[in-house]
């Protein structure tokens, strides 16, 4: 299996310093949306998460609704999945399935450009996105972005674990070599994914999603910048299980069993994570 980093999805928010913790205040940052593209033997391309789409940038107001004014997407046609996969040579068609880690508004805005693909996530999170049960809930998630009907196969998040933390270990017409790991805090049904390298060592790749926000936060002293503290707070459903998510993070990356760890919106770890691919 090959990966490929990819950012689906540049936002510009206001104040960099409380978002990057350098810079300044007046300076724009940036946060991106750190996808990842699978080439596979035998199942075609995965994609996990989707970032924006095409149709988002189509209609921008309707489909990501007041949100967009604190994310300042940048709106480049050519920063969407389906354009980044066609720059790699590939045929979007290709794409027979994409993971979700979970169904937040710049994960799930690429999910229409990819119309006949299986979707994999967490029961839970199918469920508070499709019958959220919350003013919270009802606020976050923005149905147009799977208005066409996707082929949706939904897990419960019992199963045997992996590195300490519970796992999906076999998701439908998917390779064993991709696991979906329940990290909730964030969203009712939020997870990671898990991909095995291809060469037979231990070695694995965790697409951690929105479960923390700043590369600072798996650091022996965890920091994070204020403006993202503050979002990761207002953002998340549950605080406390979001915070011992982090943690067992923190201590997996301590533990340094191999794992490459990285969440969805920092430019740092996207940077990482791209060159020694
Ligand atoms: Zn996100």
């Amino acid at each position: 299996m090959r990966l490929h980093h990819l950012d689906c999805g540049t936002m510009c928010p206001f104040a960099r310093r409380l978002i990057q913790g350098d810079g300044h205040l007046f300076e724009t940052g940036t946060l991106v949306c750190h996808c990842l593209l699978i080439e596979t033997d035998a199942h075609g391309l995965v994609l996990i998460d989707t970032g924006f789409g095409t149709a988002d940038l189509a209609d921008p107001a309707r489909r990501l609704g007041p949100a967009r004014h604190l994310l300042r997407w940048n709106q480049d046609p050519l920063g969407t999945a389906v354009a980044r996969i066609r720059a790699l040579g590939h045929r979007p068609e290709d794409v027979r399935h994409v993971v979700l880690t979970h169904l937040d508004l710049d994960h799930a805005g690429g999910l229409a450009d990819f119309p006949k693909a299986k979707v994999h996530l967490l029961a839970a999170e199918h469920d508070a996105a499709l019958r959220p049960q919350t003013a919270a809930e009802r606020r976050r998630y923005r149905s147009a972005q799977w208005a066409h009907g996707p082929d949706w196969a939904t897990y419960e998040p019992a199963g045997e674990a992996w590195k300490g933390f519970p796992a999906v270990r076999q998701l439908d017409g998917l390779p064993p070599e991709l696991l979906l790991v329940p990290l909730t805090g964030h969203t009712r049904g939020h997870a990671g994914v898990a991909v095995a390298a291809a060469d037979g060592t231990d070695a694995w790749t965790l697409h951690a999603g929105d479960a923390y926000f700043f590369h600072g936060r798996l650091a022996r002293e965890p920091w994070a910048p204020a403006g993202i503290a503050a979002f990761e707070r207002l953002a998340a459903l549950d605080r406390g299980a979001m915070e011992a998510n982090r943690e067992r993070l923190r201590e997996l990356r301590a533990r340094d069993e191999g794992v490459h760890i990285f969440c969805a919106h920092d430019p740092v770890e996207l940077a990482a994570a791209a060159a020694r691919a």
